[in-house]
């Protein structure tokens, strides 16, 4: 085993799983790090890290994320995706556990010109740059083809022994996975919401309403959404599995559910009073889910599943629901 250790950036992607691999194989002892934040769950990463016997740590970085995310210095991708500065804050972050975790250097899967937005080789320098901590990051994938950074200028890592990936093309990695016969070969980390179009407008909408927070944004992954009034938002839950997430989440909104019929359940997101207007208007949209619902209908409705209040409400139809809905 080498003297020097890395600390890897891992999704559980293809080209993560070959970096930490290749300096494994080259004698490096290396560490790979998820990133957690709402939008993106290491699941995938704990499965493709426990079939190639990877120790993988977990750390949330979810309040800096969400920070980042509000403003990025180099904007968003084709959806919500700051890709450049979510590197550059995960490479920042990463050199704050050098020390907790006795190592010397970073390293990634990222790939020259890969990706559109954040592996041109300009941005890889942004991302350099935003990290703070450029000279201690080393691409195996494609680090013939980079400036060298401090582990090579100092011969803890020979360059010669790094590959010259570069490109969109997966060919040479599947082949590099064949030959190091890695396990659970996923082509991306899996999953980063962000990049999802229909998560995204909902995301947006939560931006231009100033109300991006933790409590909205765990509602963002399911359900139909309606925007009552600025303040005031409604999620109705379109199968069982997405009720028993809510019941999970659920801290102090407010349920409606509809008292004689079976159906879904809608949630007013937010903790701020609420008049009974809203509720009443809550009311008709979720009945137009309730299939078997009557034009006019009691629904219960309460904190969280006290449903101890009643109200009737009429149903709405298509035409009416539409001005409310968010996507
Ligand atoms: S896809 Fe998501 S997790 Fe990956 S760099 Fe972009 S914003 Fe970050």
């Amino acid at each position: 085993m080498r003297e020097k250790k890395a600390l890897a950036l891992f999704s559980g992607g293809l080209d993560s799983l070959i970096a930490v691999k290749w300096m494994e194989k080259l004698g490096f002892e290396v560490i790979p790090i998820f990133f957690e934040t709402p939008f993106f769950s290491p699941e995938k990463a704990i499965r493709v890290a426990n079939a190639n016997n990877l120790k993988l740590k977990i750390i949330d970085i979810s309040q800096e994320h969400l920070q980042m995310l509000k403003a990025p210095r180099y904007g968003y991708g084709k959806h919500y995706n700051p890709c450049i500065d979510c590197h550059g804050l995960m490479f920042k972050i990463l050199n704050r556990y050098l020390e907790e975790f006795k190592a010397d250097f970073l390293i990634s899967g990222e790939v020259l010109n890969q990706r559109p937005m954040s592996q041109r080789y300009d941005a890889l320098n942004a991302v350099k740059k935003l990290s703070t901590v450029g000279d201690l990051i080393i691409r195996p994938l494609s680090q013939k083809r980079l400036p060298d950074t401090l582990p090579i200028r100092e011969a803890w890592v020979n360059k010669e022994d790094l590959l010259d990936i570069q490109g969109r093309s997966r060919t040479q990695q599947l082949k590099i996975a064949e030959e190091l016969n890695l396990k659970e070969v996923l082509n991306s980390g899996g999953g980063c919401l962000l990049t999802d179009k229909g998560f995204t407008t909902r995301l947006k909408e939560l931006i231009d309403k100033d109300q991006l927070d933790f409590d909205n944004i765990k509602y963002l992954k399911i359900g139909r959404h309606f925007r009552l009034n600025e303040k005031h938002k409604l999620v109705i839950n379109r199968h069982h599995s997405e009720m028993e997430y809510i019941k999970n989440i659920i801290s102090n909104e407010v349920v409606l559910k509809c008292l004689n019929i079976p159906g879904p359940i809608a949630v007013l997101n937010t903790t701020l009073p609420i008049s009974e207007e809203i509720i009443s208007l809550a009311g008709s949209i979720l009945l137009r889910y309730c299939p078997k619902a009557q034009d006019i209908e009691i629904v219960n409705y309460g904190k969280q599943f006290n449903l101890d209040f009643t109200i009737k409400c009429n149903r709405f139809t298509d035409t009416e629901i539409d001005p409310y809905r968010i996507n």
